[in-house]
This record gives structure tokens, C-alpha cells and sequence, in this order.
């Protein structure tokens, strides 16, 4: 079990933590700053550093199948991993600059499930773009949305997490607004992210903790997927 310390604050850079185990190529720590893939968002890169000044590369974090409730370090194939035994201490470093990318994008499809008042059903937010599919027969107009995350950007609006109760979300099925990425059901709460004024719904991702840092993101493209899907592309502008 590693102790996600993302969850409470996606600002963290760093963290001292310790080995628990081996496993499927990745490192398993009893603590993380590094984000597994999910809800979409694309898995932390960054390294390990050992008390000695060596640095192990983390390619990639992905929930562990064969342990709950861990998470998975992947390093490079060919990596020498014998400097990290069990109860080895390190610093786990994720690489800021692509993460933050992350939290901008991921942040921004929040703002246009605000823009787009249909159902999402489906969702990838990388470092270089993120797409997010709408459950809809109707155009979209790209300038509009691209002003619309603009001006909701412009506007400043406070973004928080906090943690509710299953039967508080049973009572609000409207804030379930993914088709296909319902919010993980038995842990007894689950983690609600709100962009104030703007949007309410389960997420478990990274996000930026106010709208003004999103910057200058844009929409790219608009593709019609099939009769029903609508899917936004969104960029980073030049
Ligand atoms: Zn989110």
C-alpha cells in the first residue's frame, strides 16, 4: 500500500520515502508524489534519488495489479535495481514541468465540461495535449470554446478538493458526469474536485489550484467521432 500524498496536494515535487518491494519492472514506495495513469491522465515521469547523489529514471506510474493499492515506479529496461532494496530511503522527484502541463490540461477539461453541458465518455490528458469526448449530435464551434476557457481562465476561479460520503453522491447522481469513468465505488468516500462557480464533479487527478495558472491553452480541433461523439483537442498555444 503506498500512501498517495497527490491526493491532499498536487503541488508536491518531492518526497522522502522508503522501498517496499520489487515489482513488474517498477519500484514500490510506501509513499508517492508520483501520479499512476488514470482518470485519464497520463502517469508522473521523474526519478529516484538514493542518500549517495545516484539517481534512478522513473519512465512511468501505473497502479500496481498484482499489489492494491500500490503504486508502481516503472525504470527504463535495463535499469540496475539492486541499489534499491527493501527499506532503501529516497527522494522521489517527479518531473514538474511535464506534470504541471498535466494539471493545466487536466484542470481545462473541467472547464469545458462547464463550456459543454453534455456527457463525457471518454478522456486523455497528456503533457502535449488533451482530448476530451462528448456524448452529443450537435457542432461544436472551436473559437467560442477556445474563448470561453479564456475568459473562464481570465476569471480567476479557486480550484478544491474535498472528500464525500457514497451516500452524498447517491443523493446527487448529477455530479457524475463521465458515461464511462464512474468514481471508485467501497472506499467510503470519494474525493469531489470543485472549480468555484464553475464545475462540481468526482476527479481523482492533478489539477492547478486556481484557473489563472492554466495559462494560454486552446482548442486545436473539434472531430466528430461517430453520430453521438464530439471530440474537443486541446493544446497548448504557441
Ligand atoms: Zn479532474
Amino acid at each position: 500500500m503506498t500512501e498517495e500524498l497527490f491526493r491532499e496536494d498536487a503541488t508536491l515535487r518531492e518526497c522522502s520515502a522508503r522501498v517496499l518491494a520489487l515489482a513488474d519492472g517498477g519500484v514500490i514506495l510506501d509513499r508517492t508524489v508520483f501520479y499512476p495513469l488514470g482518470g485519464g491522465q497520463a502517469g508522473d515521469a521523474g526519478a529516484l534519488m538514493l542518500a549517495d547523489g545516484r539517481r534512478v529514471a522513473v519512465v512511468d506510474t501505473r497502479k500496481s495489479k498484482e499489489h492494491p493499492g500500490a503504486v508502481l515506479h516503472l525504470l527504463a529496461p535495463g535499469t540496475d535495481a539492486s541499489v534499491l532494496l527493501p527499506g532503501t530511503p529516497v527522494t522521489a522527484q517527479i518531473d514538474w514541468a511535464r506534470r504541471f502541463r498535466h494539471m493545466r490540461f487536466h484542470t481545462t477539461t473541467h472547464l469545458l465540461c462547464a463550456l459543454v453541458p453534455h456527457a463525457v465518455d471518454g478522456c486523455s490528458i497528456t503533457a502535449d495535449y488533451a482530448r476530451l469526448d462528448f456524448h452529443m449530435s450537435e457542432p461544436l464551434d472551436k473559437e467560442a470554446l477556445t474563448a470561453g476557457i479564456a475568459r473562464l481562465v481570465a476569471e480567476a476561479h479557486p480550484v478544491r478538493h474535498r472528500w464525500i460520503s457514497e451516500a452524498e453522491l447517491d443523493a446527487n447522481p448529477g455530479l457524475v458526469r463521465s458515461m464511462s469513468v464512474q468514481p471508485p465505488r467501497g472506499l467510503g468516500r470519494i474525493r469531489v474536485l470543485e472549480i468555484e462557480g464553475v464545475d462540481l464533479q468526482p476527479c481523482g487527478g492533478t489539477h492547478v489550484c486556481n484557473t489563472a495558472e492554466i495559462g494560454a491553452v486552446v482548442v486545436t480541433k473539434i472531430e466528430k467521432k461517430s453520430a453521438m461523439t464530439r471530440r474537443v483537442v486541446l493544446g497548448l498555444a504557441a
